[in-house]
């Protein structure tokens, strides 16, 4: 088959994508998705609320060598997701963005539904290994080894983080194959893997805690919300939150500030007030935090002075040994170096061949970031196609 765009991966950027050159109805659109379903991962994002954009976008919330670009591109584009789905949008206390249903499938139920309407072809099992120049034209080949033909290729392959989600790292080679170089990968937006000596305790409790990042003695990320000890360490949003700035670093530690809406001073006035009534040691901060973390912090604290105890809850360092790795990031941080993409997103190493979304060198923080990012490239793609057609 021969089509005017050929959308390579139906995940969140491969359909948004295909919904806005579909709604322009002079295309003949294809999208070529490996899984079984498209827009697998989209629907189980944000825990399965789909945490669709954040109400509050800064530079520093995107990484790698596209950021600036990225965050000009996202700035430009608007808030792409209200005229993306069809539906109500809520905003929660920090400024995460999400169907008001809290339901992440009916994202991808949306796109698919315009995605019939506006009749664009998508297939399912359909994993492209092979794309080459043919002409003045692309061709593709899939797995099953049929082929189609496209004037123009958009890459929304995704990254290595998730496999299950069709995402194992393998489809960067579409783009090798023209001469981009990919930068080094690394998991973001993942589970720490830190000692575990002083936590040990604590396996499963969750508790409300201010979490920094520390990389050579300087804090570079710092998030409240939910830890989650494990026994391999820590998790949670706030832990998801930090672990971006901590891919690639060595030697870097996190700070857990337990008790965030008490502070040093008022932890050790309330010790003191327990101390005079006769309370065990262990117990000092009973009420206060968390029968098990209170425990973990007067032990390691190793004296019975308050002042003491309420700084080892303020400063609760752990030093970190790893992350879970790929198969549970959720994003990637590397891809597609950008030296070789043009602020429109096209190659510069060959014409009409597009990137969005994930599998480009650019990745955001937890809380919507991603999916912004996904659905602004898109949205910059379908726009720099269609004015090239007018
Ligand atoms: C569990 C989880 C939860 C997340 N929650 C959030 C969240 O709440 N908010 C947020 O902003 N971000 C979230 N993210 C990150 C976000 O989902 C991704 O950054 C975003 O989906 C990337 O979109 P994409 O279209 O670029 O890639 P993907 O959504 O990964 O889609 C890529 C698609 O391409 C297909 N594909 C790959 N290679 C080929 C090929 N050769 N041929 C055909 N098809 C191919 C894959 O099967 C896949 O369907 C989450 C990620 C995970 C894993």
């Amino acid at each position: 088959m021969k089509y005017d765009v050929a959308i390579v991966g139906g995940g969140a950027a491969g359909l948004a994508l295909a919904v806005l050159l579909g709604r322009r109805e002079k295309f003949n659109i294809a999208v070529f998705e490996g899984g079984a379903r498209a827009g697998k991962k989209l629907a189980a994002s944000g825990n399965g609320q789909g945490n669709i954009s954040n109400g509050s976008i800064a530079p520093r919330n995107y990484h790698g060598g596209g950021s600036a670009l990225a965050y000009k591109i996202i700035s430009e584009q608007g808030e792409v997701y209200k005229s993306l789905f069809h539906g109500k949008f809520v905003q929660d206390e920090r400024g995460r963005i999400y169907p008001a249903g809290r339901q992440a499938s009916a994202l991808s139920d949306s796109l698919l539904f315009d995605i019939k309407k506006c009749g664009v072809s998508i297939f399912t099992g359909a994993k492209v290994t092979e794309i080459k120049r043919d002409g003045g034209a692309f061709l593709g080949i899939l797995a099953d080894k049929s082929r189609f033909s496209a004037k123009c290729i958009v890459l929304c392959v995704g990254g290595k983080a998730q496999k299950q989600f069709g995402t194992d790292g393998s489809s960067y080679s579409l783009a090798q194959r023209f001469g981009h170089r990919i930068t080094p990968l690394l998991p973001a937006i993942v589970q720490l893997k830190t000692d575990t000596a002083d936590i040990k305790t604590l396996r499963g409790i969750r508790a409300d805690c201010v979490v920094s990042a520390i990389v050579n003695g300087r804090e570079c990320s710092r998030c409240r919300g939910d830890v989650i000890f494990t026994e391999y360490g820590v998790s949670g949003n706030a832990v998801f939150f930090v672990s971006s700035a901590l891919a690639g670093e060595s030697g870097a530690q996190i700070n857990i500030e337990f008790a965030p809406d008490f502070s040093e001073d008022e932890l050790a006035e309330d010790i003191r007030a327990k101390q005079s009534l006769g309370y065990e040691r262990s117990e000092l901060l009973a009420c206060t935090l968390n029968n098990q973390i209170g425990r973990a912090i007067v032990r390691r604290a190793a004296s019975g002075d308050p002042a003491v105890i309420a700084h080892t809850a303020k400063h609760f360092t752990l030093p970190v040994l790893g992350t879970l790795g790929f198969d549970y990031a959720q994003v990637t941080r590397g891809g597609v170096d950008m030296h070789d993409i043009s602020d429109e997103l096209e190659s510069k190493l060959c014409r009409n061949l597009f990137f969005a979304g994930e599998v480009l060198d650019v990745d955001g923080d937890c809380g919507g970031y991603n999916l912004t990012w996904a659905l602004a490239s898109a949205a910059k793609v379908a726009s720099v196609i269609c004015g090239r057609e007018r």
